[in-house]
């Protein structure tokens, strides 16, 4: 980025949510990985955020972190002291343009998943194909989010996210040109929206966890990984049916529990009687947080049972791991389809829980596996090049860092 007095300085706002932090941490290191002073912004709270920049400042980049509270007030105050080329907040934040606008600085939409299907449904009737959507997906309206479905207090909500995204300087996508290439040239064109697509590759972590010396006692592609994402998703009785399942499957497991908020402080999920014991040497279950993306990455772990939040979803296409889709809410429904049907590359569990043996049967071993696996390897290779320095998502970032420092330019001569 030059000389340190054109050094560009962004401002990133994450959602209050795991899933979501993690993701603009990232963002805002490979924003200063490329030259630029990156500033968080985080509530006191947020001690894994903090925890994180730590971790970002030892190793030399240029970032920080200014802590406000969330009246969108907090936030001009920042705005106005530390004078930003940019503001980069998440898509739940939609007052934010408003704000970075009265400031005088653009404002770039963080969004989290990947393109979202429903954004163009006009028909009712179940099956459909999407109207003006690349790719012939298909969708039953029983498919449909609940605030698409009816109007709802989430739909007005939404509606303003909308708004403001086109009111705002572009979006920033986690995601990478060659994944879904049909869509961000259809978000692009026919949507006509600014876009850039990133994505920071997998996250190596220091931490030596248990679990991955148990998996370097196994044979490749031999373990099934399970994980819902940050969020507890089920309650004890689905839990204990999950328990049972996979133990009636025989398969070699990895297992991440989640506490439902439900269960007494200090008390653990409940599995079945024994069950712990019994499935010592097929399974390990990992109560609280697992080191996802070392998992993915090792050679043991054949295949992915996931709840499809997008996090998720990109880490197992970078890390060229076949899946198995089980939506729990939201935008997981779409992403399973995108999973399954347009990058061919999971299964799909569907409701019925006879069928979640299965499932996790077949990803492992067999023709159909190794089909998924070839083409989820070859997606991982796509992903390494996007990030590599002349890639889809390295030359993005170029492009929107030559944006922001012309836009500043234009700003400072007018002043
Ligand atoms: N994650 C993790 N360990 C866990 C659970 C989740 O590292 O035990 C990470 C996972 O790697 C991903 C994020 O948390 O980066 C979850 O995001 P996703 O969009 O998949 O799901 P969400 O939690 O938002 O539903």
């Amino acid at each position: 980025m030059g000389s340190e007095s054109h050094q560009l300085h962004i401002l990133f706002f994450p959602f209050m949510a795991s899933g979501h932090m993690i993701l603009m941490i990232d963002m805002a290191k490979l924003f200063a990985i490329r030259g630029c002073k990156s500033t968080l912004i985080a509530t006191l709270h947020d001690k894994p955020t903090l925890k994180s920049i730590a971790k970002t400042k030892d190793s030399g980049f240029d970032t920080d972190v200014v802590t406000v509270t969330l009246h969108p007030k907090d936030l001009e105050l920042p705005i106005e002291k530390l004078a930003p080329d940019g503001l980069i907040s998440d898509m739940f934040f939609p007052w934010t343009t408003e704000i970075a606008a009265k400031c005088g600085i653009p404002r770039l939409v963080f969004h989290r998943t990947s393109y979202e299907p429903h954004k163009k449904v006009l028909c009712d009737s179940e099956p459909f194909i999407i109207p003006n959507f690349p790719g012939e997906i298909t969708f039953s309206r029983m498919q449909l989010l609940d605030y698409v479905r009816e109007e709802t207090e989430f739909t007005k909500f939404y509606n303003e996210v909308k708004e403001s995204e086109k009111r705002s300087f572009g979006v920033v996508m986690n995601s990478f040109y060659e994944l879904e290439p049909a869509y961000v040239d259809h978000y692009r064109t026919f949507l006509g929206r600014r876009s850039w697509t990133k994505h920071t590759g997998n996250r190596a972590s220091i931490d030596q966890h248990e679990c991955i010396k148990w998996l370097d006692s196994k044979q490749p592609n031999s373990v099934i990984y399970i994980c819902f994402g940050s969020m507890a998703n089920f309650n004890a009785p689905q839990l204990h049916e999950i328990a049972v399942t996979l133990e009636a499957s025989g398969q070699r497991f990895i297992w991440v529990v989640k506490k439902d908020t439900n269960v007494e402080e200090g008390k653990e999920e409940s599995l079945p009687d024994g069950y712990e014991s019994r499935i010592r040497n097929k399974g390990l279950i990992i109560r609280g947080w697992a080191p996802q993306v070392l998992i993915l990455d090792h050679e043991a772990i054949g295949g992915f049972v996931k709840h499809c939040g997008w996090n998720s979803t990109l880490e197992a296409v970078t890390a060229g791991m076949p899946m198995v889709t089980w939506p729990v809410t939201a935008e997981q429904f779409h992403n399973k389809l995108f999973v399954t049907q347009v990058l061919k590359v999971g299964v799909d569990i569907g409701v019925k829980q006879a069928r979640v043996e299965e499932a996790v049967k077949r990803v492992p071993v067999g023709e159909e596996a190794e089909e998924m696996r070839r083409r989820a390897k070859a997606l991982a290779e796509m992903a390494r090049g996007a990030v590599e320095e002349g890639g889809s998502s390295w030359s993005d970032l170029e492009a929107l860092l030559q944006e922001l420092g012309q836009h500043r330019l234009a700003h400072s001569k007018k002043i």
